[in-house]
């Protein structure tokens, strides 16, 4: 299929049996329930009852004097926020071809789904299932994230390999590695496994669980208002991402990548003076000697989202194009659903077409590897026959052959198949492939696609 337009960041709203249907039976009495609550709008239970979370972002396409900080009513939950033959119909309203999809509960519901790790374990792989079946139903279309135990390194590195084995393109995490808010020297597990992996790691506005400081107490619209305007603002991640570039981890691990996702991007050229400046001057104080800025670690480890912000694109070269990817937030009521292309069209009117292809699909088709993913489900069948022998390949530019044993490179599979489907369509020809796949097609070390 051919991408005009990629969505970095949507949602789904959980289906209302996504935990009950899935998470084994001694556990379902304790594990997360969609509830009606009194003033008739739709909220989960946890515990049995013993917390409940409003459904309060739900709301793409009620008009902004219809919508409520007191959470969605039923009716008001859009069918496309649980169910991917709808939501590819409202993507079309939208004219947006592919989508990342995070989730809404969940995304920081780690922290939130009972105290016990059997609990937190089994509520996680419910609902990193239930993303993967949703998404299977138009892989290159639906990138569905998966999400991060909070219980320890272990934990999560256990789903880290499920979810990276079956071809999922992410793994958002919520919290550090070892499930805390601070970095730990066992993170370290973690981090060097990520960065072997084609895709990045995801950090959404509300990593750590950070929340805004706001007033709330008895001014519940001021603190609402305020702290929506402050996550906008991506104030949560600001934290984070210093912690790991001033704690050496992009040093350390100089693969690794992050996208600060529903961060907006006109902080950034800010963000990166003062870290500078504040590095400089407080070095030796502080005992952090890095080799480079901390600004050239954030230009080469970070990607952002933005869903509208009209300051960071006038200074999108001091962030790098390259980093920028735009996002809708639908089904969330910051998106501008069904009218994405007219804001586009205004916010982006002064941005050259080259740029502008980058910001709104190439950054998310490279990151993503959709290109992959759409030409190895382009022919039934295509993704059943793996080419014979064990080598697969860095098609990307980096000249590199991937680990031999590594289970970890699902997309550089998809690609080398993909172009040897192409290959055996004639729709290449050997030429135009990479020496390095040419030569080993002619010594028979790697045989040519051949169609069922
Ligand atoms: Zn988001």
């Amino acid at each position: 299929m051919e991408y005009r337009i990629i969505d970095a960041d949507s949602h789904i709203n959980e289906p209302g049996d996504v935990w009950q249907s899935r998470v084994p039976q001694a556990l379902r009495d304790r594990a997360p329930k969609m509830v009606t609550l009194p003033d008739g709008r739709v909220g989960w239970s946890f515990d049995n009852g013993k917390r409940v979370k409003r459904v309060g972002t739900a709301q793409s396409g009620v008009h902004v004097t219809q919508s409520s900080r007191s959470g969605a009513t039923p009716a008001q939950i859009r069918p496309a926020s649980y169910d991917p033959r709808a939501r590819l119909k409202e993507m079309e309203y939208d004219m947006v071809q592919a989508q990342v999809i995070y989730p809404s509960m969940a995304l920081n519901g780690l922290y939130s789904y009972a105290d016990d790790r059997d609990m937190q374990v089994a509520c996680v792989a419910a609902y990193n299932d239930w993303i993967h079946e949703f998404s299977s139903v138009s892989p290159e279309r639906l990138v569905g994230m998966p999400i991060a135990p909070a219980t320890g390194v272990e934990d999560l590195l256990l789903e880290w390999r499920r979810v990276a084995n079956r071809g999922d393109r992410g793994f958002v995490i919520a919290s550090y590695p070892n499930g805390g808010r601070y970095p730990l020297p066992e993170d370290d597990r973690f981090w060097a496994e990520v960065q072997e992996w084609d895709y990045a790691a995801p950090i959404h506005f509300g990593f750590l669980g950070d929340k805004p400081a706001s007033a709330a107490g008895d001014l519940p619209d001021l603190g609402y208002l305020t702290a929506a305007a402050l996550n906008d603002l991506g104030v949560g991640i600001y934290r984070p991402i210093a912690d790991m570039i001033h704690m050496g981890l992009f040093e350390k691990y100089p693969k690794l990548r992050i996208v600060a996702v529903e961060t907006g991007i006109g902080w950034i050229p800010y963000f990166l003076q003062v870290l500078d400046n504040s590095f400089l001057r407080r070095r030796w104080a502080s005992g952090i000697h890095l080799k480079r800025m901390p600004s050239e670690y954030f230009r080469e480890h970070i990607w952002a989202t933005f869903i509208t912000d009209a300051h960071g694109l006038d200074n999108r070269h001091a962030i790098g194009v390259d980093r920028i990817m735009w996002s809708t937030d639908y089904p969330h009521n910051n998106s501008n659903w069904p009218d994405s292309q007219r804001f586009l069209e205004y916010e982006l009117k002064n941005i050259p077409a080259e740029e502008k292809r980058k910001i709104l699909r190439d950054n998310a088709l490279k990151m993503y590897r959709l290109d992959a993913a759409a030409a190895s489900n382009a022919k039934e069948g295509a993704d059943e026959k793996k080419p014979k022998g064990e080598s697969i390949y860095c098609l990307d530019g980096c000249g590199q052959k991937t680990r031999p044993g590594s289970k970890f490179k699902p997309g550089h599979d998809a690609r080398l198949k993909s172009m040897l489907l192409k290959l055996s369509r004639e729709q290449v020809k050997l030429k135009d492939l990479p020496a390095q796949v040419q030569k080993d097609l002619k010594s028979g070390k790697l045989n040519a696609y051949k169609p069922a």
